[in-house]
């Protein structure tokens, strides 16, 4: 065959692409071997049925041609509305594109924030994604480092370094954050809106777990001063609804940024299929109990956690302020997170993710997403840390 592009032969820059402990219990699962998955992040209940029936009315009742691709606009209005009342910021329809899940609205962001070969900060550790959705963009990923010991936070002083040194486009963060759980304090959003008006960069907020908030409070740096002019959002109902398979999202963003995004909606996607978009716009208008319900399993468990972990010293709990997951600190043991994971896979047919698929910075870390029933999280934590304590005494 003819060569493949360099672009697509070059998205995961020659390395894994992080999900491959996910691969392998996957494998193992399809060969009939009965393993415990807390690798990807979804909620392991099902969209629920009152959203299934809209989409089933909206199916039947013909919203199956083509929609207006940069979404229907009751759900852009509706979208609008919730951005609005949530974060104090003035947001209309034309500050909103509906997308096919937050991931294309990363995608979407990036290109509308770099040149090709533009450098795209991203706060390291990240969302397995980030590296390779920059890359499809044609940016350059730069992963800003933080630290276990300053919780995870960005350093803006950091920022504002790399950005000088690299002329960078855009920062990508994302609070509440995946893997780490960190929640950023208005401080620390602070700090990278005033490095993005300085060097004068969009800042690029992945909020899609802005639903699961256990402590302290979620803040969109789009509602700092002077930042709804250089800010883009990511939403989703993915977390928030249980619509992972639904690949329903949007992008807020100024207007002239939306204007030519659907440009590149057109000639992508061609917008999201109407009778998905219809059920979208009942998840957000028509019960305002489902998110709390959703997001209930995961503080459940997250307490669940705090005691069986409490009861030990080999593993360290990442103290969290909001996501699905835990992020642990396996560190003790002398093994990397890699290791770990796979020796964990082997050995109890438990499957985390290698807090190296996230990132260097993550390196000697596990996430484990809180994704299954109490009673089997409970199960496969207690093993887990059985399992690290007996590593640490061999080593
Ligand atoms: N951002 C983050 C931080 C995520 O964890 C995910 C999914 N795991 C996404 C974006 C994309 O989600 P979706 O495309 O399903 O909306």
């Amino acid at each position: 065959m003819p060569p493949l592009s360099t672009r697509i032969t070059s998205l995961n820059a020659g390395g894994g692409d992080g999900w491959e402990i996910f691969y392998k219990a996957r494998a193992l699962r399809a060969a009939g071997v009965a393993v415990t998955e807390l690798t990807i992040g979804e909620p392991d209940v099902r969209t629920e049925a009152p959203i299934l029936a809209e989409m089933h009315r909206a199916a039947t009742a013909g919203h199956t041609g083509y929609a207006v691709v940069p979404g229907i606009p009751a759900l852009r209005d509706a979208i609008a509305a919730r951005v609005t009342e949530r974060t104090g910021v003035a947001t209309s329809r034309d500050n909103v594109l509906v997308t096919p899940g937050g991931q294309s609205a990363l995608f979407a962001a990036h290109m509308a924030a770099c040149n090709p070969g533009d450098a795209a900060l991203m706060v390291e550790p990240h969302y397995v994604t980030y590296p390779g959705t920059i890359r499809a963009a044609g940016a350059i990923p730069h992963g800003i480092e933080t630290r276990p010991e300053h919780s995870f936070f960005p350093d803006a002083a950091e920022v504002r370094r790399r950005a000088r040194e690299t002329g960078a486009a855009a920062l990508l963060v994302n609070s509440p954050n995946n893997p780490t759980g960190a929640v950023y304090p208005r401080s620390v959003l602070e700090g990278l809106a005033a490095a993005a008006r300085d060097e004068d960069f969009w800042l690029i907020s992945d909020e899609v777990y802005d639903t699961q908030i256990w402590e302290g409070e979620h803040l969109s740096p789009r509602a700092l001063p002077g930042m709804a002019e250089r800010t883009m959002v990511i939403g989703s109902l993915s977390k928030s609804h249980a619509m992972t398979g639904s690949r329903i999202g949007w992008l807020i963003a100024p207007e002239p940024a939306i204007a030519v995004l659907i440009d590149l909606a057109t000639n992508t996607t061609y917008g999201v299929p109407g009778y998905i978009q219809d059920a979208a716009l009942y998840a957000l208008t028509a019960d305002e109990s489902l998110e709390p319900r959703v997001a209930a399993p995961f503080r459940r468990r997250r307490a669940l956690a705090q005691e069986i972990l409490a009861g030990q010293t080999i593993v360290g709990l990442v103290p969290s302020g909001g996501a699905m997951y835990l992020f642990l600190d396996i560190r003790a043991t002398g093994l990397s997170g890699i290791a770990f994971a796979d020796a964990l896979l082997d050995a109890h047919r438990i499957a985390v993710m290698p807090g190296e698929s996230f990132g260097p910075s993550a390196a000697g870390f596990l996430r484990v997403a809180m994704t299954i029933p109490d009673e089997a999280f409970a199960a496969a934590l207690s093993t887990l840390t059985g399992f690290a304590a007996r590593l640490s005494k061999a080593a």
